[in-house]
């Protein structure tokens, strides 16, 4: 299917208060609470939303008539409204999402034999300026709401089809987690929540390009798995590819990672480099990789550069990946060369494309989920 451009989004609405699915059950509780509502009537609406998949306070039966017309007057259920699905040949599924102020977010939905993963954006564009990455290169616009960041679950949810469950959820989309770290922690709330949207911690990985400072009160949250974008082994390198490495350099960020004590063998880093040829390919780099992981439980996703307009990088060739991978594989390095998938409707790694044809015509926002980052 083709990259095709999204039609002109609707005109900016009145931004989004009061948005149930902004809130954890928790915090929904306390809000009930403050407004002088008895926080059982909170559990009740969190039940009918994420169990019974209901968005109209006229269904729920069980609220009081009085409170329902209440409510009704001044909260809303839905952030986000499909727009378009973009099917891959490889079953993959790009779903282009409005926002209430027109600006389009990106979630990906990769059903494989086991399982099927969703990623997640957390911002609309990005600061971080990325060199291989079209989103770095459109710059930053804000950040997505707790509730814009759950409904992306609901929104593919709804694009599953018959015999698919949604099993996994990667913060990996447009935009830097770590940046919106109150929003992403709110949304990781609402997932595994029993009473939300159940899914166990350990189904849900959030990537960082390494903003150290938040990667401890981030794994605050739970034993949710954590992603480092490293894809370079010296900071030259890495300074062109990722500018945050100017603030925080490879050693400061091995070693915060060293001093972590959250992670283990059963809850290691997943180290996320993509190939890109004649840059960080060499056996040199190949060499040097196990020796910055020594001392950090990690697992190694290798990812061939999937070329989009915005860069001229490009992938090494199969073999310069197969005997990358096999020197470090031969060091003991856990190491996966990753499959691309949804290239073909630019949902892979370092493809993702969000168009909103009211912010930037004729602009391709690129960005990858786990491989650009
Ligand atoms: S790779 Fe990630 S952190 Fe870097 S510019 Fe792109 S979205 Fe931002």
């Amino acid at each position: 299917m083709s990259d095709q451009r999204l039609p002109r989004a609707e005109p900016p609405r009145a931004p989004l208060t009061n948005v149930f699915i902004d809130h954890s059950r928790e915090a929904l509780r306390a809000r009930f609470a403050a407004e002088g509502i008895s926080p059982h009537w909170a559990e009740q609406v969190f039940s009918w939303i994420y169990r019974r998949g209901v968005y109209d306070l006229s269904a729920m039966e069980d609220l009081p008539q009085d409170l329902r017309e209440r409510l009704a007057g001044s909260w809303s259920f839905r952030t986000l409204e499909t727009k378009e699905v973009q099917r891959s040949v490889d079953g993959t599924r790009k779903l282009l999402l409005s926002c209430w102020d027109g600006e389009v977010v990106e979630a990906v939905l990769i059903p494989e034999a086991r399982r099927t993963t969703l990623c997640v954006s957390t911002q609309v564009g990005c600061a971080l300026a990325c060199s291989f990455c079209a989103t770095g290169a459109l710059g930053f616009t804000r950040n997505l709401s707790a509730g814009e960041i759950v409904d992306q679950v609901l929104c593919a949810g709804e694009s599953l089809e018959p015999g698919e469950t949604l099993t996994n959820v990667v913060f990996m989309g447009m935009g830097e987690p770590l940046l919106n770290l109150p929003a992403v922690h709110e949304a990781i709330r609402v997932m595994t929540d029993q009473r939300g949207l159940a899914l166990a911690p350990r189904r849900i990985t959030v990537s960082t390009s390494g903003v150290i400072p938040k990667i401890r009160p981030l794994l605050e949250i739970g034993s949710i798995n954590l992603a480092v974008s490293l894809h370079a082994t010296t900071d030259e390198v890495r300074d062109h590819l990722v500018p945050l490495n100017k603030r925080y350099s490879l050693q400061a960020l091995m070693s915060a990672l060293r001093a972590e004590e959250r992670l283990s063998r059963k809850r290691p880093v997943f180290f996320e480099y993509t190939l890109i040829e004649g840059v960080n390919d060499s056996l040199e780099d190949a060499r040097r990789l196990p020796e910055l992981l020594k001392g950090i439980p990690s697992k190694l996703n290798l990812i061939p550069m999937n070329p989009h307009s915005a860069s001229d990088y490009r992938p090494p060739t199969t073999e310069v990946c197969d005997a990358f991978a096999a020197e470090v594989h031969a060091a003991g390095v856990r190491v996966m060369l990753r499959k691309n998938r949804g290239r073909d409707i630019s949902a892979a790694c370092g493809q993702l494309a969000r168009r909103s044809g009211a912010a930037q015509p004729g602009a391709s926002l690129a960005r990858s989920g786990a491989a650009s980052r």
